[in-house]
């Protein structure tokens, strides 16, 4: 993008008055006095734009019928998508990608012994409910990217399928070597339960959505209420998204054109073991038929069964094959040209795909973003000329591993380094509180727009209504929050794992990212099945569309104050405050660690397991383990001292800048200089035995997923008991921390300059 104005530009001065606070009094952070009631005034334009009906009408439309990746409506919609950009003035095209996705051609779940029984694997249409009976364009339910497989093996009944409950069977002594198991969805991204199967020996993973966890346990089952009824299925990606997301055929590059692909049998992504994912009532024979010891109460579920862990006498039968093909997916990408910065971008995104219909996940989502632009696209019509290049992006592909982001994060990669301030994603929506997750440098700015949203059933800010939750408990975080909440001036936002379209924009590439949504009211259990639909989203979610319209307001808000602000809104001492937490954390944990094995070694040599073990109920004492050495933290402690007094160093000479004037030329070079501090928080080797996520910060756990592992090479060495490693990391995460402290002072040294 060219630099049009810049020769403008140059004779321009601005006066600077800017402050940390942000209420209707006092300028918003990073605006001028003027240039922010300006800012407020369009801001408050925009916000009376989204309109519940309109929002309504085009989750109608868009959800009409399925349309996951290479389905026919899939393409229409794109194609829609991209008329109403259009229509609304902005700059839009289709980007295709080629990408591997694999859909089932047979898929067999059997049980031979000791009773015959064959899973229907069938979620039937519901009377009630007009797009639940378009059969013949559903897509069967299973998970994408696992292998081909045809196996036998006796059932073993894993819980959720996580380390520690496999530790739990140990203890029992239960080996899942040659079994099939059988693993409950929840607490972790599904990938990881055949990945940890696997590594176990076991030859092949079903995994079923337990009642407990969304079904009648919580409320009555769709069509009478929200939860997952017997026939329920979630479908979903088990590919190891930890290791790299996007298409599994081309790592780190574009899927365009004749890129080098990687042959099927090199990809290093998929599954070890067949998996399918079934109901809790194809699921239910299956468990009643296991027996063998009784499963720990952690791992019972609301079946009103005993739960039993096998393995066996079920013998399961479990055969899947897939068509391996390469499609296209669709990006929507819209432009709005920045006036005074173009070559400074803001990056908006969420999915269009589903798995079927998909209303919830990611309509709700992606009719918000069709309002933002509509609405800023009224303003430019109107005169409004935002400072940097909006870019609004509705992507292909998110469901079987995020795959129109990443390619186009990846194909675009070098451009969106030198570029991108920041990417915001969203991905559906819900009723209730205002959730917010991602880069630290942003949480103060969250906050102030938190700040400007009315909650559209309590009429009080949604900043004051996500402090009440903490402060009672409903959302909840542990009680150290609670007292934060009353207490520190910013409501702390999460670190970003995975599990949506902002992981390649954060974790590859670096661009200080946000995911933002509403909810914590709407319990559902639909996610990834036929019955995410119009129906019912709009008998049990947000029924009137009005956290439809906040979404859009808030993310519409943050596009437009990124896009217009003086001095990029980035903040220091969040981040610092939260890498301080992180270094305390990852202290403690070793320390615990070392506490909890030097006392179980003592247990195991007093005979204290053996002793307390049930003769009728038998259980093996845990395996005696090294305990783990002491770790050099001072890297990190140094690391971290220097990086506060940066932070506190820039937060008083933005402060310091009141009334002074300041060049624009001077403005752009410090802009220039705070879009490249996140990017100091990655490295191109990336992290350990998984090059392609490069942020040193913040990662999806190797062995969780979704779940984000904060300084990652170090958290996981610990966890891993690879100690020597982690001590490896915290000199990279130490180093990383000082590369960012010291483009904090060169900011902070532009400040200075422009501020005499
Ligand atoms: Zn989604």
């Amino acid at each position: 993008m060219r630099r049009v104005l810049f020769a403008v530009l140059l004779t321009v001065f601005i006066l600077l008055t800017l402050s940390a606070a942000n209420n209707d009094d006092q300028p918003l952070y990073g605006f001028t006095s003027a240039s922010s009631k300006a800012e407020r005034e369009l801001e408050s334009k925009f916000r009376d734009v989204p309109d519940p009906q309109i929002l309504r009408d085009t989750m109608q439309r868009l959800t009409l019928r399925p349309h996951h990746v290479g389905s026919p409506y899939d393409k229409q919609n794109a194609e829609w998508i991209l008329a109403q950009f259009k229509s609304w003035g902005l700059d839009a095209q289709i980007e295709t990608f080629d990408v591997l996705f694999p859909t089932p051609k047979e898929r067999v779940l059997e049980m031979t012994a000791p009773t015959k029984f064959v899973a229907k694997l069938e979620e039937p249409a519901v009377a009630a409910d007009p797009t639940s009976n378009q059969k013949s364009e559903q897509l069967p339910a299973y998970n994408a990217y696992s292998i081909d497989g045809d196996v036998i093996g006796k059932l073993v009944y894993v819980n959720y399928g996580l380390q520690r409950d496999y530790e739990e069977l140990d203890r029992l002594g239960i080996s899942v070597k040659g079994a099939i198991v059988i693993a409950r969805y929840g607490n972790s991204w599904r990938g990881i339960k055949p990945k940890i199967a696997a590594e176990r020996g076991a030859v092949g993973c079903i995994i079923y959505s337990d009642p407990r966890d969304d079904g009648y346990f919580e409320d009555d089952v769709f069509p009478e209420g929200p939860m997952r009824n017997e026939n329920g299925v979630q479908r979903g990606s088990v590919m190891d998204m930890p290791v790299y997301p996007g298409d599994p055929t081309t790592p780190g590059v574009g899927a365009k054109g004749d890129v080098k692909r990687l042959a099927r049998k090199d990809i290093t992504t998929l599954t070890k073991i067949p998996t399918l994912p079934i109901s809790y009532g194809d699921a239910r024979p299956l468990l009643a038929a296991l027996k063998g010891p009784m499963a720990p109460v952690s791992f019972r579920g609301a079946l009103g069964q005993a739960y039993h862990i096998g393995p066996g006498p079920a013998i399961v039968h479990l055969k899947v094959e897939f068509n391996w093909d390469i499609k296209p997916v669709y990006d929507v990408i819209a432009k709005i040209p920045g006036s005074e910065a173009p070559d400074q971008w803001i990056v908006r995104g969420n999915h269009h795909d589903a798995w079927v219909n998909g209303a919830e996940d990611p309509i709700a989502g992606q009719i918000a973003l069709l309002e933002e632009a509509r609405g800023l696209g009224k303003l430019v019509k109107e005169g409004w000329k935002p400072k940097r290049t909006i870019i609004y992006c509705a992507w292909d592909g998110e469901e079987p591993m995020l795959l129109g982001s990443t390619e186009w994060a990846e194909y675009h990669g070098d451009e969106l380094k030198q570029h991108a301030a920041i990417y915001i994603n969203t991905d559906g929506n819900g009723r209730g509180y205002l959730g917010a997750s991602g880069s630290h440098s942003l949480e103060k700015f969250v906050n102030g727009v938190a700040r400007d949203i009315t909650d559209p059933e309590k009429k009080i800010s949604v900043w004051k209504r996500t402090q009440a939750a903490r402060l009672v408990g409903a959302r909840g975080p542990d009680t150290a929050d609670r007292k934060e909440a009353r207490t520190r001036p910013d409501l702390r936002i999460g670190p970003l794992g995975s599990g949506s379209d902002y992981t390649a924009f954060i974790d590859h590439l670096g661009v200080a990212s946000l995911n933002i949504g509403y909810g914590g009211e709407d319990e559902g259990g639909i996610y990834h099945s036929v019955y995410d639909d119009f129906y019912w989203y709009t008998h049990f979610a947000d029924k009137d569309f009005v956290y439809g319209v906040a979404l859009a307001q808030t993310v519409g808000t943050m596009v437009m104050r990124f896009a217009d602000a003086d001095v990029l809104p980035y903040d220091f001492t969040d981040f610092a405050d939260t890498t301080r937490r992180y270094s305390d954390e990852l202290k403690k944990m070793l320390k615990d660690k070392q506490d909890e094995i030097r006392e179980r070694n003592q247990n195991i040599d007093d005979g204290a397991y053996s002793a307390a073990s049930d003769p009728r109920h038998p259980t093996v004492p845990p395996p005696k383990e090294e305990v783990p050495p002491f770790i050099n933290f001072a890297p990190l402690d140094n690391a971290q001292t220097i990086l506060e007094r940066s932070a506190e160093h820039y937060a008083k000479a933005i402060k310091a800048l009141n009334s002074s004037s300041v060049s624009a030329q001077a403005l752009q070079s410090l802009n220039d200089k705070l879009i490249q501090c996140e990017r100091r928080l990655t490295n191109a080797d990336g992290l350990p035995r998984r090059p392609w996520y490069q942020h040193l910060i913040y990662a999806p756990g190797f062995y969780t997923g979704y779940g984000a592992k904060t300084m990652p090479g170090i958290r996981e060495g610990i966890e891993e008991k690879r100690y020597s490693e982690a001590e490896r990391e915290i000199t990279r995460v130490a180093k990383a921390l000082e590369d960012y402290a010291a483009a904090i002072d060169s900011a902070t040294g532009e400040l200075e300059k422009a501020g005499k």
